[in-house]
């Protein structure tokens, strides 16, 4: 816990968000989620709608500062001119790129939401499941664990000390989540998948209550030492990239890297910060090439 203590005696407490889109509220279709496509509107709408829910949550439970990440494709997704009037209590992290990417900014933060987050590649029944890049990844491992982006973003707060005390998305993004850090650990599932593109979904107006109470009470578990901080062990990391195609690989496999076999390739280092860049940078490496 970094809790602080401002000049008038006051606990201060400062929580990030990282918000994605792709879990958002009745967000079923990779259409919904790219600024190119006329229905990325509605994704939009939907991220901003959870992230109100949150913000507002967090402040009841007695935030005292909301650190916003956009962490979602190009990153501009948030319009701050739609988040409330907070007296300077509000921030937003906007655009990329940026070295931690969904989790810039992260560091000496009380506590993190994961905000409209989607399950690892591979899940199924898993609303819009990928990993980083849905063209360039068909697994990540992350010492011995396969990993998505929960996985991997977890473990940059767990090498800061920050836990992660909320995660909103459906039910195979909260059922990844818990695997991975517990059932101490908050979830909200807003909808159900039933394949890749299409879910059972609660309404708007049945998630905003969601959201906003169980942000309210992650807050308090942040304040009562109750939310999980995700164990990194020394810091050490072994991150495997399996791409799609070997021409991929051949684009991530750059010196510093072990090409295991065709399609991964293998980075080894120290701290969960560098892993983060490492797993950004190799996947867009990656990603920069088809077949
Ligand atoms: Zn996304």
């Amino acid at each position: 816990m970094s809790l602080y203590t401002n000049y008038s005696g006051v606990t201060r407490m400062k929580i990030y968000i990282s918000v994605d889109m792709e879990g958002a509220t009745g967000v079923v279709r990779a259409e919904q989620t790219r600024s190119t496509d006329q229905e990325y509107s509605f994704g939009k709408a939907m991220q901003t709608h959870d992230l109100l829910a949150a913000i507002e949550g967090a402040f009841d439970g007695g935030a005292d500062e909301v650190l916003i990440n956009d962490s979602h494709a190009r990153m501009i997704n948030i319009s701050p001119e739609d988040m409330p009037g907070s007296e300077g209590r509000l921030r937003i992290i906007s655009g990329t790129p940026k070295q931690l990417g969904m989790m810039e900014g992260v560091k000496g933060c009380d506590g993190a939401f994961f905000l409209c987050y989607h399950a690892m590649a591979g899940t199924p029944a898993a609303v819009l499941d990928h990993t980083i890049s849905g063209k360039a990844v068909y697994r990540a491992v992350l010492n011995g664990r396969e990993s998505g982006e929960t996985g991997l973003n977890a473990a940059v707060c767990g090498y800061f000390g920050v836990p992660v005390a909320l995660i909103t998305g459906d039910e195979a993004t909260a059922r990844e989540a818990r695997g991975l850090l517990g059932d101490s650990l908050l979830t909200c599932e807003v909808k159900s998948g039933i394949s890749h593109a299409a879910a059972s979904c609660l309404p708007p107006e049945t998630t905003f209550g969601m959201i906003r109470e169980r942000a309210s009470e992650a807050v308090r578990r942040i304040s009562q030492g109750l939310a999980p901080v995700p164990d990194t062990g020394n810091g050490d990391f072994c991150l495997d990239l399996t791409f799609h195609y070997t021409s991929q690989a051949d684009c991530a496999e750059v010196p510093g890297t072990i090409r295991l076999d065709g399609r991964t390739v293998r980075i080894e280092g120290k701290g969960m910060d560098t892993m983060r860049r490492w797993a950004g940078s190799l996947i867009s490496l990656g990603g920069s090439v088809g077949f």
